[in-house]
C-alpha cells in the first residue's frame, strides 16, 4: 500500500493460478481475445486473467454448450483466470431491445431478436455453467446523464439484484462445496451503481457491504461522461469499500488514466480500448498515440515503441506495419493488438513494482508530467 496515495499492490488467488494486481485484463468477449491465441496472452503478454462476456456467450454458442464441453476455460483453452461479467452492461446497451422489471431484464439477441430474461440468479448460472472464477452480479447500467430520481430508482433496483444474485450464489457454493474441487476459490462480485450522484454511490456501497462479498466492482462509468466525473465517482466510492477486498473498476480506461485509477485504490480494470484501438491503427506507445497509416511512418525502420520488448517491437518497423494495416492484412490486427495490451500490462507491472518499492508518488508525477493530446468525452465501450 503506498502510504501517500491509495494505490495497493496485492495478490489474487483463483483456482486458475495467481493474479498480481493492480491488474488489466484483456477483453475476450466471445471466448476469444480478438487477434490473438491464447499461445500469444500467455508467452507473449504473460497475462494471468481475461474477461468474458456472458451477453454473447448466452446467446452463441450458449452456456450450457460451453458447460458440456468443459467449460469456459477448456472451450478456449484458457488455462488461467477469468471474469465473466454479469451480462447486465451489454443488455443496456440494446437501446429499444429492452424492458427492465422488478424480476430482471428482458431482452431481445442481437443476432435474431430472439427474447430472453436475464435475472439476478439466471446470470449466475449462466457464470456457473460457464466456470468462471470471478462472476459479477446483475446491474442496471444507466446511461448518462440521468436524473437523480432516474438514479435512485435504478440504483435501489441494482441493489435488491445484487442480494438476490449473492443469496443464489451463496445457495450454490454451500450445495457444491465439497463436489466440484474449486471450493472456496470462486468468487462473485456486486457492483456498485448511483450515476453521477455522490450520494447513490454512498447509499449503494453502504447496503453491498452488508453482503460481505468477496470484492466489489464499480459500474455505470465510462458511459459517455466527462473523464474526471469517472475519476471523481471512483474516488467517491474505493475508499469506503473494505480494504482487504479487491475493487474492480468496469471499462476503464485510457493509457494514462490507469495509474489515475490506481492512485484511488482501485486493483483491477478492464476496457477494448487497446484490443479496438489497435485494429483500427492507433498504437500506444512509452510517448504517447500513433495513427500508423500516417505518411510519416511510410520509410520509417524503427519499431512501435523502442522501450518495448513485445514480439511486435522486436521485430516488426513501422514502415512494415503500416504497410500490413493498408493492405488489409489479418496479421496487422494481431501484432498490433499484441503491441498495445503488453503497453498495458507493462503500465499496471510498473506500477505494481513502484507500489512495492515505495515510489508510486514518483511515478505517478512523471506520468502526470507527460503531455497528452486533450480527450473529450469518454466513449462508450460496446
Ligand atoms: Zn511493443
Amino acid at each position: 500500500m503506498c502510504p501517500s496515495t491509495g494505490a495497493r499492490a496485492g495478490v489474487l488467488h483463483t483456482a486458475h493460478g495467481d493474479v498480481e494486481t493492480p491488474v488489466f485484463m484483456p477483453v475476450g468477449t466471445q471466448a476469444a481475445v480478438k487477434g490473438l491465441l491464447p499461445r500469444d496472452l500467455i508467452q507473449d503478454l504473460d497475462a494471468k486473467i481475461i474477461l468474458g462476456n456472458t451477453y454473447h456467450l448466452f446467446l452463441r454458442p450458449g452456456h450450457e454448450s460451453i458447460r458440456r464441453l468443459g467449460g469456459l476455460h477448456a472451450f478456449m483453452q484458457w488455462p488461467r483466470a477469468i471474469l465473466t461479467d454479469s451480462g447486465g452492461f451489454q443488455v443496456f446497451s440494446l437501446n429499444g431491445l429492452r424492458k427492465v422489471t422488478e424480476e430482471g431484464v428482458l431482452f431481445r439477441s442481437h443476432l435474431n431478436g430472439d427474447s430472453h430474461l436475464f435475472t439476478p440468479e439466471s446470470t449466475i448460472d449462466v457464470q456457473l455453467a460457464l466456470g468462471s472464477d470471478i462472476m459479477m452480479v446483475l446491474d442496471e447500467c444507466l446511461e448518462y446523464p440521468a436524473s437523480h430520481q432516474a438514479a435512485r430508482i435504478s440504483t435501489d433496483r441494482t441493489v435488491r439484484w445484487a442480494r438476490a444474485a449473492y443469496a443464489h450464489y451463496r445457495r450454490h457454493e454451500n450445495d457444491n462445496r465439497n463436489r466440484d474441487g474449486i471450493d472456496g476459490r470462486r468468487a462473485c462480485f456486486p457492483i456498485v451503481q448511483g450515476s453521477m450522484y455522490a450520494d447513490l454511490r454512498r447509499n449503494c456501497v453502504e447496503e453491498l457491504l452488508k453482503l460481505e462479498a468477496d470484492g466489489y466492482a464499480v459500474g455505470g462509468l465510462s458511459v459517455g461522461e466527462p473523464r474526471a466525473l469517472s475519476l471523481e465517482m471512483a474516488e467517491i466510492t474505493t475508499p469506503l469499500l473494505p480494504a482487504d477486498r479487491p475493487r474492480y473498476v468496469m471499462g476503464v480506461g485510457m493509457p494514462e488514466e490507469l495509474p489515475e485509477y490506481v492512485a484511488r485504490g482501485v486493483d483491477m480494470m478492464d476496457c477494448v480500448l487497446p484490443s479496438r484501438n489497435a485494429r483500427n491503427g492507433y498504437l500506444f506507445t512509452s510517448t504517447g498515440r500513433i495513427l500508423i497509416k500516417q505518411a510519416q511512418f511510410k520509410d520509417d525502420a524503427r519499431p512501435v515503441d523502442e522501450r518495448c520488448d513485445c514480439y511486435t517491437c522486436r521485430g516488426f518497423s513501422r514502415a512494415y506495419l503500416r504497410h500490413l494495416f493498408l493492405a488489409g492484412e489479418m496479421a496487422f490486427s494481431t501484432l498490433a493488438t499484441l503491441h498495445n495490451l503488453r503497453r498495458y500490462l507493462d503500465i499496471m507491472r510498473e506500477m505494481r513494482q513502484a507500489i512495492l518499492l515505495g515510489k508510486f508518488p514518483e511515478y505517478l508525477g512523471a506520468v502526470r508530467a507527460i503531455p497528452r493530446v486533450s480527450h473529450g468525452a469518454n466513449e462508450p465501450p460496446k
